[in-house]
């Protein structure tokens, strides 16, 4: 009876840890991976720390958090979630019997459970119950040898053996499907964001998600804002029909974004009009980016299909010259420069008139 009790405390200690573990996963950011290992460590040694009832039964559930580290996060982090449990056996208990314990319950489910960790899988990956019976397999036969080492009879250890084997199944399978349950939420969390921040036709990001990041930019550098405007547009709708149109706004969406810097950011603004943000009024890297789309989207007629008319967009561009200038009042001034591309000829970029006396840095 005590050593039911025994396990039943063990296994609540375990749930409760455990939950408080993956609630908090998610808050941590950069530092879940400090975190972890830490907090699994922990569990092990308040688990060990629970007294095993004299004689009926000779084993806690101490694997089973490094189990379930080793299964989310791999090397290394696994086995750093040993070094607490491994320094608490070692100063606290010895002996041979306990060196080979501290062998089978810590270090071969630490090994085997990274083992069983794939590096495409991340922090929220969804874990596969299987797990939680293959590692029952690997701790039965850890168990069964041990058990007959010490005892030289192989019933008494085989029966030990299978209670391991049962009752950490049955709980890893539990801890896994709590951290499964926790891990869907915040990935289907993340779709739902990604997919409210996404223009559905482009795939690019949309204008809301946009002015967030112009918005937090344009607080910390210079920027420079780029319209971009697909040219005739409308003739090529009417002559292609609007499903033709889609697939070439998206085909140029993609362009664009394949053509600009890693620090800039492109969202389609509506219609056939982009919006690039560039961190920077270096006139001679702007210029010289819109010139590069301009020429890219002018390259496409060659690769596209259907027509053989000339795919060209035109670009405004305006930049911030001081710093009290405010996003909207750039976006306009990119609108002009757009209007002024389009009256002079289209397939051109134009920089807005207030830069042609502004003195470059
Ligand atoms: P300009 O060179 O002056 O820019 O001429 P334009 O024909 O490109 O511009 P206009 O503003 O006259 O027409 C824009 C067209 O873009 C009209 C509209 O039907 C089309 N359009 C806007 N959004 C979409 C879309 O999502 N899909 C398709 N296929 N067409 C779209
Ligand atoms: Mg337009
Ligand atoms: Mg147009």
């Amino acid at each position: 009876m005590s050593g039911f009790l025994f396990l039943l405390t063990n296994a609540c200690t375990l749930l409760t840890l455990c939950y408080a573990a993956i609630k908090l996963q998610n808050k941590l950011g950069a530092f879940e991976r400090i975190a972890a290992p830490l907090m699994a460590g922990t569990a092990s040694i308040l688990l060990i720390l629970q007294p095993l009832p004299f004689g009926e039964i000779d084993f806690d559930l101490r694997a089973l958090p490094l189990i379930l580290t080793g299964l989310r996060y791999g090397y290394p982090i696994s086995m750093l979630s040993a070094i607490p449990p491994l320094t608490y056996s070692y100063l606290m208990v010895g002996g041979s019997y306990e060196a080979i314990a501290t062998l089978r319950d810590i270090i071969i489910p630490c090994v085997v459970s990274s083992f069983m960790y794939s590096s495409e899988q991340s922090g929220h990956s969804i874990i596969s119950l299987h797990r939680s019976w293959q590692m029952s397999a690997i701790l039965f036969a850890a168990h069964w040898m041990t058990g007959w080492y010490f005892s030289h009879s192989l019933t008494l250890s085989l029966h030990s053996a299978i209670s391991v084997a049962a009752i950490s199944g049955l709980f890893l399978a539990v801890l896994i499907m709590m951290s499964n349950e926790e891990n869907r939420t915040w990935l289907m969390q993340r779709s739902l964001q990604l997919k409210a921040n996404q223009d559905n036709l482009t795939g690019l990001p949309n204008l809301r998600s946009f002015m967030e990041i112009a918005e937090k930019t344009i607080q910390k550098h210079p920027v420079a804002i780029l319209m971009v405007d697909i040219d005739n547009f409308k003739e090529f709708n009417d002559r292609w029909g609007h499903p033709e149109g889609d697939r070439l706004l998206r085909e140029v969406g993609q362009r664009l974004m394949q053509q600009i810097g890693d620090r800039d950011y492109i969202a389609r603004y509506g219609g056939e009009e982009f919006i690039i943000l560039s961190p920077t009024n270096d006139l001679a890297y702007l210029s010289g980016l819109s010139r590069k789309l301009c020429d890219e989207i002018s390259r496409l007629s060659l690769d596209y299909p259907i027509t053989a008319e000339e795919i060209t967009i035109s670009v405004g561009l305006s930049t911030t010259t001081d710093k009290n200038e405010g996003l909207t009042q750039l976006i306009i001034e990119a609108d002009e420069a757009l209007y002024e591309s389009k009256h002079s000829g289209k397939n051109r970029f134009t920089l807005h008139r207030k830069l042609s006396s502004w003195s470059l840095d």
